[in-house]
């Protein structure tokens, strides 16, 4: 039986590898709903290309003009329209591609509404990682991981029994500026960062991959996704981007996914779970890779990992907050607003200004979020 599919973030990079999944392995996948924020021409291009696909724009303006062209479809808009596209009756799985913090609502709709979902957007179990299993455990739906490091420990750790797990080992490419200098980082410009070295993705994610927010964040995602503390989830980096991750047995033994450099294989893995397809992913040849290099995170230059095992370690409001600063400074570094260095140094000063909350509500993680923005904001 084919699996019903609704993903959102359906134009952006993790959407268009999905596409690429989909087309693939239409006996297996059926796309039934998509949204777009921004893009509306290449969410027409695959509202042809997916008859039976509900849609979902930014604005109304847009959803209307897609109505005229597919009068017998669902179509919607805004923060509304996502959710209802995520409880869709018809959808057995809803993949979270929008970046930001957007994805969280509904995530949690489609999870209430009884589905799967898969998550690329580490931005929301960031921020609200506990309502999210805590409403997956309590609805019995999978969480199942996109992001490709998640996605390895999610392969290494299959029908393991948690007790051997001694650490999860989160590789990291390094980014742009793995060896550059506290002196050469303060004038890294906007077009430099965008330049990552193996991967092609959303500008925000490029961004957080060379400050290492990426990675950061990705401890704070691990935590939630696996239930593991903080002190037993580590980073080395792997310059090449090839193995994925890894787990760590308690006997010494490493379990590692090794694969391409491209989130067709993740995406496919999650959308399909827990079948196993050949599907549009090359193979990996060892041989004329030649060789993996390991070394170690240089966290006096890039202290976005401390950070994020500060916050993760303390939990509560402080992830938010961290994620939320995060964000904010890389739009205001894109800008052309800050320096490279001043993306960390801001979110650091607001994680001291944000007043913390040890268990906050929903409501008082989305106050901590905004306030996070305002200071960053602020002159
Ligand atoms: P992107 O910027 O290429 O695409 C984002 C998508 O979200 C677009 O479809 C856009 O229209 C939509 N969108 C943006 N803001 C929105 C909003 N406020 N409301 C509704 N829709 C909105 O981003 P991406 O690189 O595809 O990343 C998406 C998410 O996946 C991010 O959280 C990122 O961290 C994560 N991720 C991406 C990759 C990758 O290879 N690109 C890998 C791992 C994880
Ligand atoms: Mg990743």
């Amino acid at each position: 039986m084919k699996k019903r599919i609704v993903v959102l973030g359906a134009t952006g990079s993790i959407g268009e590898s999905t596409m690429r999944v989909a087309r693939a392995l239409p006996e297996h996948l059926e796309i039934v709903g998509l949204s777009g924020k921004n893009n509306t021409i290449a969410l027409q291009h695959l509202a042809r290309e997916f008859p039976s696909a509900a849609l979902c724009t930014g604005d109304e303006a847009s959803s209307d003009a897609l109505q005229a062209e597919f009068p017998n479809r669902v179509i919607t808009h805004g923060e509304a329209g996502l959710e209802r596209l995520a409880s869709l009756p018809e959808a057995d799985l809803v993949l979270i591609a929008i970046v930001g913090t957007a994805g969280l609502k509904p995530a949690l709709s489609a999870l209430t509404a009884g589905k799967d979902i898969a998550v690329a957007s580490k931005e929301i179990l960031v921020m609200a990682g506990e309502a999210v299993t805590l409403t997956a455990r309590r609805m019995n739906r999978r969480v199942l991981p996109v992001d490709s490091e998640h996605n390895a420990i999610f392969q290494c750790l299959e029908n393991r029994d948690p007790s051997t797990v001694k650490r999860l080992i989160l590789t990291c490419s390094g980014g742009p500026f793995r060896q550059s200098s506290a002196v050469e980082l303060a004038s890294v410009t906007p077009d430099q960062a965008l330049l990552h070295p193996t991967w092609s993705m959303g500008r925000k994610i490029t961004i957080d991959s060379a400050t290492l927010f990426n990675k950061g964040l990705e401890m704070i995602e691990a935590k939630w996704l696996f239930g593991i503390p903080m002190e037993k989830i580590d980073v080395v980096i792997h310059p090449q981007s090839i193995v994925h991750s890894m787990v760590e047995l308690v006997d010494g033994s490493i379990i590692a996914q090794l694969s391409t450099t491209d989130m067709a294989l993740p995406i496919q893995f999650a959308l399909t779970y827990p079948k196993r397809i050949a599907g549009p992913c090359a193979p990996l040849d060892l041989a004329t890779l030649g060789r993996l290099d390991f070394e170690a995170p240089r966290t006096d230059c890039f202290p976005a990992i401390n950070l994020a095992r500060r916050a993760g370690t303390a939990g509560g409001t402080l992830p938010a907050v961290l994620n939320a600063a995060n964000e904010s400074a890389v739009e205001a570094f894109l800008s052309g607003r800050i320096s490279f260095p001043e993306i960390w140094e801001k979110v650091e000063a607001v994680m001291e200004k944000v007043p913390f909350i040890e268990h906050p509500t929903l409501d008082q993680l989305v106050a901590a979020d905004s306030a996070a923005r305002d200071i960053v904001g602020e002159k």
